[in-house]
């Protein structure tokens, strides 16, 4: 499923990949994972490769958006049921809700992913109102507070929390001046809260990708941005989520057992001041 734009060709914006041939290797075996925004793009992949490598994953997606079942369906390839949780992450009640039906449903959370966000195009921070700026700070950087708050006190030792940063956190992007502050924002908090839970046995990181094929893309970019999108990188193209996915596997798995406070940066090949 993908929006695209009167004039933007279908060979421009390939269909997102979700999946690959390699098989599970049960790196999350017996873990329960929460995804914010786990219907779509980068989160979708990640629910999959997390039902492939073995967890069960709870689904936080908008309501209005249909691909919620989408994401079940292919992970009923690897044998696992999704809990598809309806919840709007801007606001505090529902991540709080997201965890309880977690917990409901599972008995126990090991893996948190806060993925979801929103980007909107502008000129420049004339062009933000403030309800605007006010929403993009509430999904992409206030839901990560409130998820881990609420998720927290079930967490033992051994868990993990993944964050989603973005290449624009350290490069700016004078079109997306709030999402991008947002992301900063996200590195900053993955540092600050690795450190205040260490003694509790848990870990946080974040990923912060490069572009991306994802609804995201067409839904906010022109033609011409979609057609250089990703040509900046030394590879020369965008990832598909499929290639975003296994930092999250990784980070997630004991595999990473010794990392914490740190950002991986799947972007391409992109030389980034970090
Ligand atoms: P996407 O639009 O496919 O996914 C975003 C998800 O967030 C959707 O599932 C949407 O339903 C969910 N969402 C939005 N508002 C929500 C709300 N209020 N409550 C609950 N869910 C909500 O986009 P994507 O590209 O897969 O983005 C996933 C993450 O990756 C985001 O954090 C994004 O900033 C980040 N990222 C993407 C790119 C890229 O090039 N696509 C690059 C860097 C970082």
């Amino acid at each position: 499923h993908q929006e695209q734009q009167p004039g933007i060709e279908a060979e421009m914006t390939p269909a997102p990949v979700y999946d690959n041939d390699d098989p599970g290797l049960g790196r999350l075996q017996g873990k329960v994972a929460i995804i914010t925004g786990g219907d779509s793009g980068i989160g979708r992949a990640v629910a999959v490769q997390f039902a492939k490598e073995g967890a069960d994953v709870a689904i936080a997606y908008l309501d209005e958006n249909l691909d919620a079942a989408e994401t079940a369906e292919a992970m009923r390839k690897y044998n696992k049921e999704a809990l598809l949780i309806a919840a709007d992450v801007s606001k505090e009640s529902e991540c709080k809700l997201i965890v309880e039906e977690t917990i409901n449903r599972f008995g126990k959370i090991d893996i948190v992913v806060n993925n979801a966000a929103v980007q909107y195009e502008q000129k420049s921070v004339e062009d933000i109102s403030a309800d605007q700026l006010e929403h993009t700070f509430k999904v992409n950087i206030f839901a990560h507070f409130h998820l881990c708050k609420y998720a927290l006190p079930h967490l033992k030792p051994g868990s993990v929390i993944i964050n989603t940063a973005s290449i624009t956190a350290y490069r700016g992007n004078p079109s997306l001046i709030d999402y991008s502050s947002t992301k900063g924002a996200i590195v900053a908090f993955t540092r600050s809260l690795s450190q205040a839970v260490a003694d509790r046995g848990i870990r946080v990181n974040a990923v912060a990708p490069g572009p991306v094929w994802t609804p995201l893309i067409p839904a906010s970019f022109d033609a011409e941005k979609v057609a250089k999108f990703g040509k900046d990188t030394t590879l020369k193209r965008p990832a598909q989520p499929i290639e975003i996915a296994p930092c999250y596997v990784f980070l997630a798995s004991k595999e990473s057992a010794f990392i914490t406070g740190q950002v991986l940066h799947p972007n391409g090949g992109t030389v980034v001041n970090t």
